[in-house]
């Protein structure tokens, strides 16, 4: 799976399913903050309808409106990766070069089970040269790299990351930095 070159059009991306739909799913209203409904990310949308889907469709925030998940968008993600069985959300960021995983606050370890892990690594193969694989979960915010993970505890909005190699004593190792907003040159959303 590539979901970044289908995203940057590399690959021509295979029409969506007729019927695949969110069906049962509503993780989206529950992991983001959205701020005209003064939601905070972690806790489910008042509007949640009694079974499941929205209970104010068609009055519902432009940003909900316009929100679509990747596993919505690409048919090559298969049932199992549908937000509410895997336990976490994914997006690519507006520019497609940094893959985010928001991950279920019920269940911060989702992304570590198998065949979630594995799939993720091989992403973080593909994307160091043109961006980042992030897991936002409640034990902070990873970066995904082929050979560590590394975690970043209180990032807040609007920092920026650094990422590389640098030498250890153990040779090349991936590292990332935090730059606060104030002070990054250039933005790349955290
Ligand atoms: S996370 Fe995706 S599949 Fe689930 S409700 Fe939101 S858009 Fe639909
Ligand atoms: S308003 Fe509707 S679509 Fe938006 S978060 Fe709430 S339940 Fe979900």
């Amino acid at each position: 799976m590539n979901i970044e070159s289908h995203e940057a059009g590399h690959v021509p991306p295979k029409p969506r399913a007729a019927l695949k739909v969110c069906g049962d799913c509503n993780l989206c209203c529950k992991v983001y903050d959205i701020d005209d409904l003064g939601k905070k990310a972690g806790h489910m949308c008042q509007h949640t309808g009694h079974v499941k889907g929205c209970g104010v469709w068609g009055l519902h925030p432009q940003i909900c409106q316009d929100f679509k998940c990747l596993w919505l968008k690409h048919d090559d993600l298969n049932a199992l990766w549908r937000p509410d069985i895997a336990g976490f959300v994914l997006r690519l960021d507006p520019n497609g070069t940094t893959l985010n995983i928001d991950v279920d606050h019920g269940r911060p370890n989702a992304w570590r089970v198998e065949p979630y892990y594995k799939q993720i690594k091989l992403w973080s193969e593909v994307f160091p040269t043109k961006g980042l694989v992030l897991i936002h979960s409640t034990d902070g915010l990873w970066v995904v790299t082929p050979t560590e993970d590394l975690n970043i505890s209180n990032p807040k909005r609007g920092d920026t990351l650094e990422t590389g190699m640098e030498d250890s004593l153990f040779g090349p190792r991936p590292f990332v930095r935090v730059i606060p907003q104030k002070k990054a040159p250039t933005r790349r959303r955290a």
